[in-house]
């Protein structure tokens, strides 16, 4: 492709809406990976300290955990930091680090060398006792050179002057960085529509297209660049006239948002006077602004876990408080559900052990509270925080991905012990904290039934749910054709929860994307969706829908898709009843 010629469209998924027209800022791919170093001679000394001062860290953090764990769980439970503090304080792995360090290798490198070749030599050996052991060698490595390696770089940081970007991919944790800066816009080879990467651009409001495949191979810094987060398309060296139509088009955009403003203070409500709730997801206390002034009445998913990037050390359980006081301060008298973290799969950390691990599978691996169950610390810390909070805010609790009743009773029942404590320490917090779940992996979504009896509230993940239940993976755009909300599997897995969330007498909300798609409002108004929560730009548009439908048309049209069983004659009763026209 040569960049002599002009007007070279790309096409890719369409991953946040809007038009931006800009120059390129090439991300080169830059993913940490640990290097091999020459020390020289004159500074050993000063490496060995460095090696020294990171263990001595790790010890320290490694007793914390220790008491935490004891105070909530008991010994049997602590046993596993105490197992860790013992491989940290093996003399003969001690000795073979100083020994590489002192022949000049970097700490890192020979911290990695020495405990790797530990973990290799335990492959062979086809035995439960020795597959733990080799887990906790990983656990530890992954500690003591998260204290090593420090705060994660920020490439994107780097940026000082209005640009694009454009990349071979973006982690969620990039685009964190992208909050700071100057970034109007962004567009990648990889990635799906319900990408945390996607996510996040909605939530920064600026138009993202990802999957484009090869855009950064053609894409030349500098250069002018449009990207079409509507169509899902990029538009590489732009004629004049390719720029004087973008232009007008947002011109047109704009008084169409000055119009839906307008709605702000008006409740979702449908012509025949059925209220729902509209609710808005964010990832940062930032966005908080912007919920409020696109006029949500809450905040239906607070993703907790975007506090863990970009960071050198794990949030402490004070800063998980003061996060949740200032979103909730700031939303009163509006509640806000905070959803206890969900890393792993495409929100991988670099934080310290946390970060070294890439599973086969991340998407079916150690997520969300699978993650919390395994490393309790992680989550009494946070447990704590947000029970602290709810003693002054609206706080409601949520967990991610449970796939069964064991894992929510596991989950409360470390809840009950945290609430046990703070009693103990005299530390108020809500009592009757409202605990609800996701339901976004199938397992979850057939034994809605069973969950609904033992939690105050529901939201459907259909991110996720959608994900797992057709076997798609949301962030790889080969099978993005195939990621379709509209499956009869999905819909009838849809209306089984929210019937499922009644008759339990409980309300039943959604936070995935699919709440915060126009198209699919009327449906899920009809099928008795009690609350829609949408990414903050996302409000106006669903809320003018709700206001422009009657709840009885609604169901009477839910009621006949429901029926269907292909996608096609699902599509035709949306086109017969105007779905699209409609926004
Ligand atoms: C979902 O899965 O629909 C969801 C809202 O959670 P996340 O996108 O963070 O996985
Ligand atoms: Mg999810």
């Amino acid at each position: 492709m040569s960049l002599s010629k002009k007007n070279i469209i790309l096409k890719g998924v369409a991953a946040s809406p809007g038009i931006a027209i800009g120059k390129v800022f090439l991300l080169e791919d830059d993913e940490y990976c640990l290097i091999h170093k020459e020390i020289p001679k004159n500074a050993r000394a000063a490496e060995l300290k460095r090696l020294d001062e990171a263990i001595e860290k790790t010890r320290a953090e490694l007793k914390t955990t220790y008491q935490k764990i004891n105070s909530v769980l008991g010994e049997n439970y602590a046993k596993i930091a105490d197992v860790h503090i013992m491989i940290l304080d093996d003399p003969v792995m001690k000795k073979d680090v100083v020994k590489m360090v002192d022949d000049g290798v970097n700490a890192e490198y020979a911290v990695f060398k020495v405990l790797d070749k530990i973990i290799r030599s335990f492959d062979a050996i086809e035995d439960d006792y020795f597959r733990e052991r080799k887990q906790d060698i990983q656990d530890v490595t992954k500690k003591i050179l998260g204290n090593l390696l420090g705060k994660e770089k920020k490439p994107l940081s780097k940026i000082d002057k209005e640009s694009i970007v454009v990349s071979h991919n973006l982690t969620p944790a990039d685009t964190v960085a992208i909050r700071e800066n100057f970034v109007k816009a962004f567009a990648t080879d990889i990635g799906g529509k319900t990408s945390h990467t996607a996510i996040v651009a909605q939530s920064l409001e600026i138009p993202a297209v990802v999957g484009l495949r090869s855009i950064s191979a053609n894409a030349l810094s500098g250069s002018v660049i449009i990207v079409d987060g509507n169509q899902g398309i990029v538009i590489l060296n732009p004629t004049e006239e390719t720029i004087a139509n973008y232009k007008r088009e947002l011109d047109i955009q704009s008084a169409k948002s000055k119009e839906l403003a307008k709605l702000k203070d008006m409740p979702a409500e449908t012509v025949d006077k059925h209220t729902v709730q509209l609710l808005a997801n964010i990832d940062n206390a930032d966005e908080v602004k912007s919920v409020i002034n696109n006029g949500a009445s809450g905040i239906g998913l607070y993703r907790s876990e975007f506090m863990f990037f970009n960071r050198s050390a794990m949030p402490s359980e004070e800063e998980h408080y003061q996060s949740y006081m200032k979103v909730s301060k700031m939303m009163m008298p509006y509640g806000v559900i905070v959803r206890s973290i969900d890393l792993g799969g495409d929100k991988l950390t670099n934080l310290g052990f946390l970060s070294m691990e890439r599973e086969q599978n991340p998407f079916m691996g150690l997520r969300a509270i699978r993650l919390c169950l395994k490393y309790p610390e992680i989550f009494i810390d946070q447990l704590r925080g947000i029970l602290r909070a709810s003693s002054e805010g609206k706080i409601r609790l949520m967990y991610p991905m449970i796939s069964g009743v064991e894992e929510l009773r596991e989950a409360n029942k470390i809840l009950e012990k945290v609430k046990k404590n703070l009693r103990s320490e005299n530390i108020k917090f809500d009592e009757n904290i409202e605990v609800g779940a996701m339901i976004e992996v199938p397992s979850a979504a057939i034994i809605a039934d069973v969950l609904a009896k033992e939690l105050d509230f529901i939201s459907i993940g259909t991110n996720d749910l959608i994900q797992y239940t057709l076997a798609v993976d949301r962030v790889n755009e080969n099978v993005t054709h195939l990621y379709d909300p509209s499956h009869p599997a999905i819909l009838r897995l849809i209306k089984r929860i929210i019937d499922a969330g009644h008759e339990a007498g409980i309300d039943v909300g959604m936070c995935g994307e699919m709440a915060g798609d126009p198209y699919y409002t009327m449906l899920l108004l009809g099928m008795g969706l009690d609350e829609f929560s949408v990414s903050p730009a996302q409000i106006p548009k669903i809320k003018k829908i709700i206001r422009s439908v009657s709840y009885e048309e609604s169901k009477m049209a839910a009621e006949q898709i429901l029926k269907c069983e292909d996608k096609e004659s699902i599509s035709k009763i949306m086109k017969r009843l105007k779905f699209k026209e409609r926004y």
